[in-house]
């Protein structure tokens, strides 16, 4: 077994800086603030959550407001080149910050940095930013803070990955939480940026997450949400022989928490045992994420991805036997480099065959160092963008679909707060993880209650208390 462990002399040091930094706040005559904007995907989330408990400690005030910030970070993701052109415009707007208040600290952390060759060039380009850290280093964050008050520092040390129990957390969120039960991946899929910058798989102690989980129930949180790049592999490199299913038995007996969900599960990986355990666990969801990325065997063969179509379609009707009422939702990826106009009819003849809830369809992007990177594209840019376009429509189609079978019926939902687009909407989830917006009472917030399903959209439900 690989060890995880960070020196406990180096968390030492960490709770001196909080305190150091704590104390040159306190003798502040104004509270300073902080703010942490995040890029993709949800384990990203979860670490801004980290990074924002440990501003708390260190006394900042949580703010939305660049503008007003004496600490500005931005999180990053390194998945697809969009991500990386977002940041850099994101970045660069705050240059007139740092020439207006000199004592202002920008920093970008996270994946994209945890490439040494991008997290250099961003050092070169943007000489407003004086921190820069990768993924590894999250829990040097009071240190490197502390550091760069004085002189700009970078941390962006390549290894395999850490485990690191004792982050203070502040949760966005008062009834939701994320759990991070697993971090890494050894995959390896030939397009895929992930394993090289969040490094090898490795798993939180079963009696971490769950004493994690029992005081999230303590404090009133009621779902959790387990994450891992492919949680299905939680538990392989503990010597107790826990698996994933059996973490989802625990935390179902968990007092307090009602709704259970995870992400994400290969297809690859997704055991028996883990499909009688969603089966039979009332707390967890009928959702289940199973990225499927393309429904051609040669494209799966070249991307790495370690199943076959008929293999994955054999997954999804062993689940769909146990758990009638499952909600599926996938990712694909068109237009990966030998993917021909053939190859991507049959992801179409996949997606209609499975008939998935919701999809999440992305462009393929070339990023450098993996194996994919050096293969030629054998359709073009227009061709591509078509198929892409294609594919939304068969699947909004389906997606609208499914959702006319709800229209008159009554669902449970857990009320999230209000709709971001409508303020004086309030906005909720199925257990199958599908948006109902109603209108109520904000004292509803938190709540599990019934709903009448008045409209149907494509990508959400609307309706009415009962
Ligand atoms: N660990 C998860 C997903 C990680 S990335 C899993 O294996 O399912 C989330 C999604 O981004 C992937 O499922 C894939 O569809 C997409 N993705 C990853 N690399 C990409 C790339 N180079 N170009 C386009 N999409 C990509
Ligand atoms: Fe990337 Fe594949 Fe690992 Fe998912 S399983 S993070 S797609 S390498």
């Amino acid at each position: 077994m690989r060890n995880t462990a960070v020196d406990p002399k180096e968390l030492a040091f960490q709770k001196e800086c909080i305190e150091k930094i704590r104390k040159l706040n306190s003798a502040k005559k104004q509270m300073p603030k902080a703010c942490v904007i995040t890029y993709g995907c949800q384990q990203n989330e979860n670490d801004s959550e980290r990074i924002k408990g440990m501003l708390c400690s260190m006394g900042y005030e949580l703010s939305e407001t660049r503008e007003e910030c004496d600490v500005i970070i931005f999180n990053t993701c390194a998945v697809r080149e969009n991500a990386e052109m977002k940041l850099k415009g994101n970045v660069g707007a705050l240059k007139y910050l740092k020439a207006k208040r000199k004592d202002v600290i920008i920093g970008v952390c996270g994946c994209m940095v945890q490439q040494k060759e991008v997290a250099e060039i961003l050092h070169s380009k943007f000489r407003h930013v004086e921190l820069i850290f990768g993924t590894h280093a999250i829990y040097k964050f009071p240190q490197l803070l502390l550091e760069a008050k004085k002189s700009s520092v970078m941390d962006v040390e390549d290894c395999d990955g850490y485990i690191v129990e004792d982050i203070p957390v502040r949760h966005d969120d008062k009834y939701k939480a994320w759990v991070s039960v697993m971090y890494g991946c050894n995959n390896f899929c030939t397009y895929c940026v992930v394993p090289y910058v969040r490094g090898r798989e490795r798993s939180r102690t079963f009696e971490n997450v769950i004493a994690e989980i029992t005081r999230l129930a303590e404090d009133g949180y009621k779902e959790v949400t387990l994450l891992g790049q492919n949680v299905n592999s939680y538990g392989k490199d503990l010597e107790d022989g826990k698996t994933f299913a059996q973490l989802l038995r625990a935390v179902n007996e968990i007092d307090g928490i009602e709704r259970i969900r995870f992400a994400t599960s290969h297809p690859k990986d997704i055991s028996d045992e883990l499909i009688d355990a969603m089966a039979e666990c009332k707390k967890v969801c009928p959702q289940l994420h199973l990225p499927v990325q393309a429904g051609s065997n040669k494209v799966l063969k070249d991307m790495n991805r370690s199943y076959t179509r008929e293999k994955y379609l054999e997954t999804i009707k062993k689940v769909r036997e146990k758990i009638p009422n499952i909600a599926l939702s996938t990712d694909i990826i068109v237009g990966f480099p030998t993917e021909t106009v053939e190859d991507f009819k049959e992801t179409v003849s996949l997606v209609k065959e499975v008939r998935y809830d919701s999809m999440f369809t992305f462009i393929y992007s070339r990023r450098r160092g993996t194996k994919a990177a050096t293969m030629d594209f054998v359709l073009s840019e227009e061709q591509i963008q078509k198929n892409f376009d294609e594919l939304l429509e068969v699947q909004n189609k389906i997606s609208r679909e499914i959702n006319e079978t709800y229209a008159g019926k009554t669902v449970e939902i857990f009320v999230d707060g209000y709709s971001k687009n409508d303020p004086e909407t309030l906005q909720g989830r199925t257990p199958e993880n599908k948006i109902v917006n109603f209108k109520g009472d904000s004292s509803l917030i938190g709540k599990i209650i019934n709903i009448k399903i008045s409209e149907v959209r494509t990508w959400s439900l609307n309706g009415e208390l009962e």
